[in-house]
């Protein structure tokens, strides 16, 4: 057996790994195996393709080759181990800027070494040079707007600027144009492939990638986040093609496709048009500004929601952003097997977006142990708070912002939410009277029905712990 054939065999063993892998990822109870196919499947990419290249490689090649692996390897691994829960999705942001920024420098290297070579040109067949030359600009483009685009998500994640959509005149306008221009460029490069041309496509990309990202509002991230995922598996995809990588084909081409569908799952749960979102904010005209009176809020101690949850025969938790940041799964999880413990009914109401990232709250809850099936979807609950004597609104916000149903005008108009007001009663546990990530007033904190507990989440629960 040839090393080729060698490795074409191991990329198809590799990309089998990697469907059972998502095949995986898909349910909790088979969640693990899914990794381990994963990891597997990408030690086996590494191998072969390290194989492959160092049989035709030089030495200062190979050379470099093993020290760019040691130092990636060395980053990767510090920062996975200092990363925390609240911390991945701008890392996942961070990182999908990475294999965009990868697929702009394979692209400008295809251009370099054949377009640009004459000596090299001779060895592509001339037919396909124009092939050649629409996989180096379309590579480039996906590669520029996965780039800039997952750098403004990382910067909108980290809180490192602000979350509200920039809202430039005729914003449609520049988006459109921009693919206009990125059409034209395209058959100019392909007729005749110049510097100048795939200079002017990787500016136009680097711009919309920002300019997209830029236009979407807070409450849409997630959605920009797997959006992203997508972009950088057509990014890879695009590179594999001009590589003629077959593995890196197959594997962009499972998460572009299984991003892209990610995507139009999370818009369907939020209520928002797919298209509107991935053309950067379409239709979004929102501003972030609120002076409406919500008049009077109502606190309530520790030791009066012990008393409540003890009278309670029903209860509901409905988690978000706050639980993950004060790390209070593992008493929400030991206040949730005491009050069964006492025969109360106590179920989690999560929600597709809760936290920040799909899936974040039920992995905290798997995490403290707390049995599946007491952990239930949005959909499967929301008909049964009205039923309910109390709800635990454990640091969510957006979530159960009433507004989302009632107030036409909110920014986040539309988004289905937990029901949570039609329980008898309603505890928030937040610090302070302040917005969630989408950056709106939530009325709930002003019902009648409900009761604001203030301070760090885990210290209350903690506080109820003792009280009960
Ligand atoms: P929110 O982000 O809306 O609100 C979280 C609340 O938790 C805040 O109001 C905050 O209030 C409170 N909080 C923070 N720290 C603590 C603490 N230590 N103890 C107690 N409370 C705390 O959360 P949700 O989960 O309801 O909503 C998620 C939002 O994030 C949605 O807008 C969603 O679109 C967005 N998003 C989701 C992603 C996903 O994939 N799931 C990805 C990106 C964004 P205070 O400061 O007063 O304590």
């Amino acid at each position: 057996m040839t090393a080729a054939s060698a490795a074409a065999a191991a990329y198809i063993v590799a990309a089998l790994l990697f469907i059972l892998s998502l095949a995986g990822l898909s349910r909790h109870e088979t969640a693990k195996a899914g990794n381990a196919y994963g990891i597997a499947g990408m030690a086996i990419a590494l191998a072969a393709t390290i194989g492959l290249a160092t049989r035709s490689a030089s030495g200062v090649g190979i050379a470099l080759l093993a020290v760019a692996m040691v130092i990636g390897a060395a980053i990767g691994l510090w920062r996975a181990a200092k990363v925390e829960m609240t911390g991945m999705p701008e890392l996942i942001a961070m990182l999908h800027s990475f294999v965009g920024l990868a697929a702009v420098l394979v692209g400008w290297n295809g251009y370099l070494s054949v377009e640009a070579d004459a000596g090299e040109q001779t060895e592509v067949a001339t037919d396909l040079l124009g092939i050649h030359s629409a996989e180096v600009v379309i590579g480039v483009f996906i590669g520029a707007v996965t780039f800039t685009g997952s750098i403004v998500a990382f910067l909108k994640l980290s809180g490192r600027i602000k979350s509200n959509p920039l809202m430039l005149p005729s914003h449609n306008l520049l988006n459109l144009g921009a693919l206009v221009v990125f059409a034209v460029l395209t058959v100019v490069f392909v007729v005749e492939p110049n510097l100048v041309v795939l200079s002017a496509v990787t500016l136009v990309a680097l711009a919309l990638g920002w300019h997209l990202v830029a236009s979407i509002g807070g409450g849409d991230m997630p959605v920009v986040v797997s959006m992203l995922n997508s972009y950088s598996g057509w990014a890879a995809a695009a590179s594999g093609f001009l590589l003629g990588n077959d593995l890196l084909i197959v594997t962009g081409a499972l998460v572009g496709s299984s991003g892209a569908y990610l995507s139009y799952i999370m818009c369907k749960a939020m209520n928002r048009s797919f298209l509107s979102v991935i053309a950067g904010g379409f239709g979004n005209e929102g501003s972030v500004s609120d002076d409406k009176d919500y008049g009077e809020h109502t606190e309530i101690s520790a030791e009066d929601t012990a008393d409540l949850l003890r009278d309670a025969s029903s209860v509901i938790i409905t988690p978000g952003y706050g639980m993950a940041v004060a790390q209070a799964q593992g008493a929400v999880a030991e206040l949730t097997r005491k009050l069964r413990a006492k025969g109360v009914d106590v179920r989690f109401g999560i929600h597709p977006v809760a936290g920040r990232l799909p899936g974040h709250m039920n992995v905290l809850l798997a995490e403290a142990k707390v049995p599946y099936d007491v952990v239930l979807e949005m959909d499967e609950i929301n008909d049964d708070f009205a039923g309910t004597d109390v709800v635990l609104v454990i640091g969510a916000n957006d979530t159960v912002n009433p507004a989302a149903t009632e107030d036409p005008g909110s920014p986040i108009a539309g988004m289905p939410v937990l029901t949570v007001w039609e329980a008898e009663r309603v505890v928030v546990f937040k610090r302070s009277m302040s917005t969630g990530y989408a950056g709106v007033q939530n009325p709930l904190f002003f019902r009648e029905n409900s009761r604001m507990l203030f301070g760090d989440a885990r210290e209350r629960v903690e506080d109820i712990l003792r009280a009960l």
